[in-house]
């Protein structure tokens, strides 16, 4: 099976890279389950593709129930999870002296720990099937650190120990794993810093360089279309012009 008639959940669907990731999915097949607070925004894509391919549901992944009840929905509704995609993420980067506590928080809550209520509620699933594949979001942020960025990129880094350990411990039971890590992309991500001072200097020194998220999209789509054999752990994509 390629990507027509696999199954995949999507967290963070309703922009940006789940969004564009969603699109080129179903275009090409897929069925899928979508995730996000802005259900209106799922709403929008599933009317997109015929009736039945695409069912969403609102989503908080730092709510371990409300991952498990959107994972559960894939399951109910298709029978399987093929693919679960955690992709949800946020980024109010700033320096550590700013003490902006309840914002790490909010980012050690979404990008670490509902990274792991997903694997949490599709896990089971996948070990019964004896087959299944996880993508996550990771970033360039995964692999090096800015003023700014320490938190940031230490939620990055921690979704690379996440995902290289269950790499290993699954091998037996067929299920592969996947990190996206993207430099900059046009998305929405960069409204959710707070510092005036951060933001501009973010947008400054990004300015005009991101990559759109469709490109990111067609890299998720290569790394569930390949043989069953072949596991693509980690693919690391940036514009040509971001250093
Ligand atoms: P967007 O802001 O466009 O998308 C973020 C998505 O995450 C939205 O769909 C948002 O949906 C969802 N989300 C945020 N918080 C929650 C939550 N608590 N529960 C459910 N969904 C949530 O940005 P991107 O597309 O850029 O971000 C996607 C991923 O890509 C993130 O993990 C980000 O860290 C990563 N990334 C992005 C890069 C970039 O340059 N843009 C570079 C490297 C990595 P909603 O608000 O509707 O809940």
């Amino acid at each position: 099976m390629t990507i027509k008639n696999k199954v995949v959940v999507i967290t963070g669907a309703s922009s940006g890279i789940g969004q564009a990731t969603a699109h080129k999915l179903a275009s090409e097949g897929a069925k899928l389950a979508l995730g996000a607070r802005r259900s209106d925004r799922l709403k929008a894509i599933a009317d997109a593709f015929p009736a039945g391919q695409v069912v969403y549901q609102t989503t908080d992944v730092k709510d371990k129930q409300s991952v498990a009840s959107l994972v559960n929905l894939a399951n109910d509704t298709f029978g399987r999870v093929d693919v679960l995609y955690n992709n949800a993420g946020v980024m109010p980067i700033s320096e550590l002296a700013e003490l902006k506590v309840d914002e790490w928080e909010n980012m050690i809550d979404t990008n670490v720990k509902g990274v792991l209520y997903g694997i949490a509620a599709a896990l089971p699933i996948m070990i019964k099937q004896q087959q299944g594949h996880i993508i996550t979001t990771d970033s360039v942020a995964g692999h090096l650190v800015h003023p700014g960025t320490a938190v940031y990129a230490s939620t990055k880094y921690a979704v690379q120990a996440i995902m290289d350990g269950l790499r290993q411990e699954q091998v037996d039971n067929h299920i592969k794993t996947t990190m996206i890590s993207p430099g900059v992309v046009n998305t929405e991500l960069y409204t959710s810093i707070s510092g005036a001072e951060q933001r501009a200097k973010t947008e400054k020194a990004e300015k005009g360089i991101g990559i759109a998220p469709e490109d990111i999209a067609n890299a998720v789509a290569y790394a569930i279309d390949q043989p069953e054999s072949v596991g693509i752990n980690e693919i690391l994509l940036r514009p040509i012009s971001q250093q």
